[in-house]
């Protein structure tokens, strides 16, 4: 179902009214109101951007709307916003120059990631020559907004190819038109991306995979499993080979496992990119490691990276056993002296849950188990304090005795 969308207004012609709640929500720094806290005035269209008052109609800042989501407003500033699209150009140029801060070694990042660059409902990524953006809400996706975003990539990082990646759900949560991936400007949808000392190259194709960015937040990542891997690897959840190929410059043997063939595909030819050797298996992973283990197979290092285990709260029991049966293999299956780089990308599991997961792990599995370095997402994927939502990814590295 579709409805008109607003053409972006300034905010001042426009308000919405939200409680006393939905102002403690704002007050503790967070962005989001949700719609049981929001009281729109008749005229507001779905994706406007408005004016955000108290209940006695006091001034707090400026939102955008959605007239469908559960988050009814994300607040974009604390001041009238006279012409949205020229702020989003703004703030995506101020989002080019912080990666400039923070990304070393590497045409691959996170270029704007929605709230936590001051742009919510907005993703772009960029894979050397080719962008990818994703458009999550009704005002994001407004003509004048989508607009200024292309002439935006453009002016500041030359792509060859800008691609828009479709959530048909999140379209239709937001009950926008259905719309198809594809090209928003340019030719170009396929590239070859390089990253990290000693550096490895992956293919990236806009069009295929399972998300944009798959590979982006776990980028530091795998420099600093590398820097500890040694011996017979084996990278489980392994995807498109991203920690694999990654370990194979340091480690005799590398084994990735992945229940998608077409990633496994993938991954083959990156291997051929990167001139090494890995082997791949496909193979359901707690099978295959409730086989290897009883098979006595052993590693001296392994990764684990599997998706999301936890994708709502109501998840997290059943997301606290897998993690625990994963680690609890890993760890039995480590030479002494082996690494573990343990991932957990549920932003519903806390960093001390995962800790704690891996420690009760190790306990069962009677391993000294010893901490090198607790990670987080790459820094082009920013955490904004006051948002807990923009921080979700772990990478934990142990060595085990
Ligand atoms: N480590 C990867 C990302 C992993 S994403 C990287 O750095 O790019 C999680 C992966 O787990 C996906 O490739 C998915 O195909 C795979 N997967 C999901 N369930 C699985 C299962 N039960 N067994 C094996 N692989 C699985």
């Amino acid at each position: 179902m579709s409805k008109k969308l607003a053409s972006v207004k300034p905010s001042g012609s426009l308000s919405v009214q939200i409680s006393a709640r939905g102002v403690a929500r704002l007050k503790a720094g967070h962005v989001w109101v949700y719609r049981s806290d929001v009281t729109p005035a008749e005229d507001v269209l779905p994706g406007a951007v408005v004016g955000v008052t108290d209940s006695r109609g006091k001034y707090l800042g400026t939102a955008l709307y959605s007239s469908s989501s559960q988050i009814a407003i994300r607040m974009i500033a604390r001041d009238p916003v006279a012409n949205f699209p020229a702020l989003l150009a703004d703030r995506i140029r101020a989002a080019v120059r912080y990666r400039e801060r923070v990304v070393a070694n590497s045409n691959a990042y996170r270029v704007v990631f929605s709230e936590a660059d001051f742009l919510p409902g907005l993703i772009v990524d960029r894979y050397h020559d080719v962008v990818s953006v994703q458009i999550l809400t009704q005002a994001m996706d407004a003509e004048p907004v989508r607009a200024a975003l292309i002439a935006t990539i453009i002016e500041e990082l030359h792509p060859a190819g800008i691609v828009e990646r479709v959530d048909a759900r999140i379209r239709d949560l937001e009950q926008l038109p259905p719309r198809k991936s594809g090209l928003l400007w340019g030719e170009k949808t396929a590239t070859v991306v390089a990253m990290n000392v000693p550096e490895v190259r992956l293919h990236y194709d806009a069009m295929e995979g399972q998300k944009t960015g798959s590979f982006l937040d776990q980028r530091e990542n795998y420099a600093a499993a590398a820097q500890y891997a040694h011996g017979e690897a084996l990278d489980v959840f392994c995807y498109q080979g991203g920690f694999a190929l990654h370990l194979a410059a340091k480690c005799s043997t590398v084994t990735g496992v992945d229940s998608s063939r077409p990633a496994l595909e993938m991954a083959d030819k990156n291997a051929a990119l990167n001139q090494r050797e890995v082997e791949w298996i496909e193979a359901n992973a707690f099978d295959l490691l409730k086989d290897y283990d009883s098979a006595k197979r052993r590693y001296d290092t392994i990764v684990l990276d599997p998706p999301a285990f936890a994708k709502t709260r109501h998840d997290l029991d059943k997301a606290m056993r897998g993690y625990k049966e994963l680690n609890l293999r890993a760890l039995k299956m480590l030479r002494p002296g082996g690494v573990l780089v343990t991932c957990s990308c549920s932003f519903h599991v806390s960093a001390p849950d995962f800790t704690e997961i891996v420690a009760a792990a190790a306990r069962d599995a009677h391993r000294p188990t010893r901490i090198l370095e607790s990670r987080s997402q790459a820094k082009d994927h920013p955490v904004l304090l006051s948002m807990p939502e923009t921080s979700y990814l772990k990478c934990i590295i142990f060595t085990v005795n």
